[in-house]
């Protein structure tokens, strides 16, 4: 049914009656959600999906508002200038986010599917602070000026969120101009709300073309796919549109041993490719949600590498104002000295193998 998203979408649960409908609130959750000027809420699919008892439900902790965020110790100010290097000197739009030289992130909306507690992106989405322009036209006549860029990122808010006709025209318009190599979605649709891809969305992004279509979608625990997750992944892989996962790394929710594990198998079953897992950024209120900086290479060491598949394996970055950089485990490399490079793996074995200089390919 393709109105389905569309119903979805009306009706949103975003106050404190419909919230009900789903869990019952605790006295402290009901007292924040009473007094938050921040945007909060999500799909009645999404919402069905928590624990109607447990205020602890790795899905409850994404969706409503805790106490916490009212406190900010680490988080940086004006996070999202810096972040998304804004107050640079190259004149840019609004919507357009530079951090390398051959892609861009494009930012078409603000509105979401939920409103992630965590969210990076907070001050712009959740909590208001930040006002910007997103102006589609103005964005695409500056990637058209800049034949530097081959890679275009979709993002907002979230994409899928925009009409089959408004996609369409993203896409063509992107499409039209001969630097463009690839075009990326983030979305956070397919998890909640896998209703989204309907045949109409289909037909927009489907059947061949030199420009291929990736979608990155966001699923931080297992408990968030279900089989019409599974149905929507296979609809968008069966016209032509690859699938990966960007996780963000969240205290309480997934930095466990076992959750973690299970996110990434639970992802590949449904044929999701997981890509990144994110440390949770340093954006104002979200403190409660972040791990120490190491919490990531450790559950890559502890949870993933040599524990299961090796499709399993996404990369740990850390999203900086200069881009993402990788923080993997390093601890496989024990040793090299002339002769030899000296590994070890998961379990602790060692091993070695020749250490050959650059040079000695050649004779
Ligand atoms: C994340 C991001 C990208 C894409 O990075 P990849 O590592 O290629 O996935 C591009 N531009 C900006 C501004 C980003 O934040
Ligand atoms: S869907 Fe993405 S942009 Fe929207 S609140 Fe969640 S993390 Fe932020």
């Amino acid at each position: 049914m393709s109105d389905e998203w569309q119903r979805q979408i009306r009706e949103f649960v975003n106050t404190i009656d419909k919230l009900k409908q789903h869990v019952n609130l605790t006295p402290g959750e009901e007292e924040v959600l009473r007094t938050t000027k921040t945007t909060w809420g999500t799909t009645p699919y999404f919402a069905s999906l928590m624990d109607r008892y447990d205020p602890a439900c790795p899905i409850r902790k994404q969706v409503i508002p805790s106490i916490q965020e009212q406190q900010n110790r680490y988080g940086m100010s004006d996070y999202l200038i810096w972040k998304e290097n804004r107050d640079t000197e190259e004149k840019r739009p609004d919507s357009i986010a530079r951090q390398y030289v051959d892609r861009v992130a494009f930012t078409v909306t603000q509105t979401c599917g939920i409103y992630c507690r965590h969210c990076f992106r907070k001050e712009l989405v959740v909590d208001g602070d930040l006002q910007l322009n997103f102006d589609v036209d103005e964005g695409l006549a500056w990637i058209a000026a800049h034949p530097e860029v081959r890679d275009v990122l979709v993002t907002g808010g979230d994409p899928f969120l925009l009409s089959d006709e408004q996609l369409e025209y993203l896409i063509r318009k992107l499409r039209e101009l001969p630097h463009i190599e690839m075009i990326r979605f983030g979305t956070r649709l397919p998890i909640v709300l896998p209703q989204r891809i309907t045949p109409g969305l289909k037909k927009v992004l489907g059947a061949y073309h030199r420009v291929p279509i990736w979608v990155n979608t966001q699923c931080n625990h297992p408990g968030e796919i279900t089989e019409i997750t599974a149905r929507a992944v296979f609809d968008l892989l069966s016209c032509g549109v690859n699938v990966g996962n960007q996780a963000v790394l969240l205290k309480g929710i997934n930095d466990d041993v076992e959750t973690f594990r299970a996110l990434h198998q639970k992802l590949l079953s449904v044929r999701i490719k997981p890509y990144y897992v994110f440390y949770c950024e340093p954006a104002p209120g979200i403190d409660h949600f972040r791990t120490p900086v190491e919490k990531g290479a450790e559950l890559i060491r502890d949870a993933l590498r040599g524990h299961t598949t090796g499709l399993a394996q996404p990369m740990h970055v850390i999203a900086t104002n200069i881009g993402k950089v990788p923080l993997m485990p390093d601890y496989y490399i024990t040793g090299k000295d002339a002769q030899c490079y000296h590994l070890r793996n998961h379990k602790g074995e060692a091993t070695s193998i020749p250490n050959m200089p650059e040079s000695s390919g050649s004779v």
